[in-house]
């Protein structure tokens, strides 16, 4: 048998979140500018290769995968490769293929993603006010992606509305969102904003709003129970016990949640980062396309690169200077 992949610190890595593109059919103010530069499109994997090095990572003990971006439904073709997963949920050696998306071409693919083996999706919503939507995706539109919602809950699939929690965007939608995701039986969790990419650091500091303080405006209206569920990432959930919905919260920032971290993320070129807070990653595309028939040298690289996984991160706001940024895009190592 294949040995798992354990990393120093003893962490089994049983996740994988793998960008399948840096494009994406909107602008959000937080992720990308407005004019971004992509990559050329020999740099990124083929889909045939993302096959391929999500398999190895598979038989290497991956029993998640998380597909992401950029937007990931915007990737040409990209229903083959779910559909190429799907032999793996087949054998059982995956328990979970899943996405995150902005929501914008569910309408077209909930169906086949429910047929690729699909089961959850989440989705990416900040606003549910038409013109705020239009603000801060830059090219959304809304009502475009609330038919993708509706289409994905027509196909069968659950749905978790992942929104960043943005001071003086969305704090006066708190508990709009709260009782829109009750109504529809969808999940919900709200990320604290990370510094990455390039778009301005004060305009992210002045934006920043602490998962604390929406906790506690969250508590004057509902009573919090806190659950003890973990699932090796940065989420921490409670239950809103009026309505029994269960509520994320990702504070990535926090160094909350590294010791127990079991995941790793692979770029649309091939680099696997061991960490979402560090530069530190390894080139997989060099040891896969050089040996097309033999998985071996993948495997060593992927093994070595797992001896490299950082016992946890640096980002830090705490002095008002965005210390330990990264220099590069959540659109490119995936969010
Ligand atoms: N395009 C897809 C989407 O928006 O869901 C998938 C990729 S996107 C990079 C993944 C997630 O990262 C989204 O939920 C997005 O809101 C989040 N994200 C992007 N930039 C972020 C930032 N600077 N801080 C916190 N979350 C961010
Ligand atoms: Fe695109 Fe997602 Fe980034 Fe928004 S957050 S620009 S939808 S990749």
């Amino acid at each position: 048998m294949t040995a798992p992949l354990i990393d120093p610190f003893q962490r089994a890595i049983s996740y994988l979140r793998v960008s399948v593109t840096d494009r994406c059919d909107f602008r959000c103010v937080y992720c990308m500018s407005e004019n971004m530069t992509f990559l050329p499109k020999k740099e990124l994997l083929t889909l045939e290769e993302l096959d391929r090095m999500c398999s190895t990572f598979v038989r290497l003990g991956v029993e998640k995968l998380r597909i992401t971006g950029g937007e990931p439904l915007v990737r040409r073709n990209i229903m083959h490769f779910f559909h190429g997963m799907k032999r793996h949920l087949d054998s059982g050696d995956l328990k979970e293929l899943t996405l995150t998306t902005n929501g914008s071409q569910l309408a077209r693919f909930s169906q086949d993603l429910y047929a690729a083996g699909v089961r959850r999706v989440n989705v990416s919503l900040d606003t549910l006010d038409e013109t705020k939507f239009a603000d801060i995706t830059r090219w959304g539109r809304l009502p475009q992606v609330l038919k993708g919602i509706d289409a994905a809950q027509a196909a069968g699939l659950r749905i978790k509305i992942n929104v960043v929690a943005l001071k003086g965007f969305n704090e006066d939608e708190l508990f709009d969102i709260v009782e829109w995701c009750k109504s529809r039986d969808m999940d919900l969790t709200f990320i604290e904003v990370m510094p990455m990419g390039d778009i301005g650091n004060e305009d992210r500091l002045d934006q920043y709003w602490k998962l604390s303080d929406l906790r506690r405006t969250l508590a004057e209206e509902y009573t919090l129970t806190e659950l003890t569920e973990r699932t090796g990432g940065p989420a921490r959930y409670v239950r809103l016990e009026e309505t029994g919905q269960k509520i994320g919260f990702i504070t990535p920032l926090t160094h909350n949640f590294c010791e127990s971290c079991n995941r790793v993320r692979l770029t649309c070129t091939g680099e696997l980062y061991m960490c979402l807070g560090q530069e530190d990653m390894a080139d997989l595309r060099a040891p896969l396309r050089n040996t097309p028939n033999d998985d071996a040298p993948l495997e060593a690289a992927i093994r070595e690169a797992i001896t490299r996984k950082p016992k946890g991160h640096d980002f830090d706001y705490s002095r008002q200077t965005v210390d330990g940024r990264m220099s590069r895009h959540m659109s490119h190592t995936g969010g």
